[in-house]
């Protein structure tokens, strides 16, 4: 029995990729190479030293994923395929929403034609808007999404629950993660976005790098204990080991919920502090105007997925930073 890995050549789904293979698991990844490159299919036989299927499938197109679930025995699916920029969302809300809703509904439509009814989902902390207090725990609920981004991982969200409501054979864990950063201690794999990255490690590591000049820390005067924002940061490898453990729970049906973060929040500062520290490096950086909809301050509550999937988070910013710029400037 194989594995489905939408979007499996991707920043976390080659890390998962790699940590399911070390499980002796079988892997059949699709991926459109939207925002990836077939290189990593060899990448992570490098690093693994096992073989897995590779298809270039856009997951919108429900004849070729058909034909992926003919010629391989799926029994479950781990979802990742989808657009994730914030800000490019503003700007092209159909892609979005085209992308990663119509692309989810294909993927759940031809998984019931196939009698496959295990998916992990790829959702995120943005699906909690803005609640009001910093530590979010699964009982929050959602809230009004800030992006079509989040609009889009809330709409997945509900479908999904309608779809369990509907028919309750089918067994779906959503997993909303934090902000996961770092990369394989290999350096062989990790996270390289194409152009100017937006999120804060992708950005580091293009100033230590020299290909980008300085990094702006967006805001100082947040009421945070170093007046920049707070964020709970979480390693690549522990998130991926977080998915092994959702599909150990596939076992039984129902429709589960858990947040994948560490429970510790960092701020910018300390994250860039730390990177210069653990690394031995000076990076440029000044202090810039707060960015549109950043929230001062948010972190996982995470006790619930090490209550009922007997996971957690191992591993420290040191740990993420220094595994983020080993990878990073070989990846240059
Ligand atoms: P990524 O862009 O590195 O990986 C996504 C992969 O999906 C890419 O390889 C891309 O080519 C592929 N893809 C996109 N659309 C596709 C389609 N229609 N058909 C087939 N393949 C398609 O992103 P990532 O950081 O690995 O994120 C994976 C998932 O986790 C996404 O759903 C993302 O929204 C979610 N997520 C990411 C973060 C984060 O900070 N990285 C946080 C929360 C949630
Ligand atoms: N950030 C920053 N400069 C950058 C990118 C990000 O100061 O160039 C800050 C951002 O304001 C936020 C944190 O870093 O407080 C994490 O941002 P990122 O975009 O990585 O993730 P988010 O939490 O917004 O999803």
């Amino acid at each position: 029995m194989a594995i489905l890995v939408t979007g499996g050549t991707g920043y976390i789904g080659s890390h998962t990729v790699v940590e399911l293979l070390k499980n002796n698991k079988e892997v059949v990844i699709v991926d459109n190479l939207s925002n990836s490159s077939k290189d990593i299919v060899d990448k992570i036989e490098q690093i693994t030293g096992k073989k897995c299927k590779f298809y270039e499938v856009d997951i919108r197109d429900a004849e070729d994923l058909i034909k992926v679930f003919n010629e391989n025995e799926i029994d479950s699916v781990i979802h990742f395929a989808g657009l994730k920029a914030v800000g490019e969302s503003v700007y092209k809300p159909l892609e979005y929403y085209d992308n990663n809703v119509i692309g989810t509904i294909k993927l759940l439509e031809v998984m019931k034609a196939s009698g496959c009814k295990k998916l992990v989902f790829s959702s995120s902390a943005t699906v909690y808007g803005d609640p009001g207090t910093p530590k979010y725990t699964e009982e929050l609920g959602r809230g009004k999404a800030s992006s079509p981004y989040g609009a889009t991982k809330i709409t997945i969200e509900e479908i999904l629950e309608n779809l369990y409501a509907s028919d309750n054979t089918w067994t779906i864990s959503m997993l909303r993660y934090f902000n996961p950063i770092g990369a394989h201690e290999s350096g062989i794999i990790g996270e390289n976005p194409n152009g100017i990255p937006n999120n804060l490690m992708p950005y580091i590591q293009k100033v230590a790098t020299g290909e980008l000049k300085e990094l702006s820390i967006f805001g100082d005067d947040y009421d945070t204990k170093d007046g920049t924002c707070i964020r709970d940061y979480i390693h690549v490898v522990d998130l991926a080991l977080g998915h092994i453990k959702a599909l150990e729970k596939l076992e039984k049906p129902g429709i589960y919920v858990y947040n994948l973060g560490t429970g510790k929040g960092h701020s910018v500062l300390e994250i860039v502090k730390t990177f210069e520290k653990v690394n031995n490096i000076k990076l440029n950086y000044k202090i810039a105007p707060r960015r549109a909809g950043d929230l001062a301050e948010f972190f996982a509550d995470p006790s619930k997925a090490k209550k009922e999937l007997g996971w957690e988070a191992k591993k420290g910013i040191e740990e993420m930073c220094r595994d983020s710029w080993n990878f990073a400037k070989n990846a240059k």
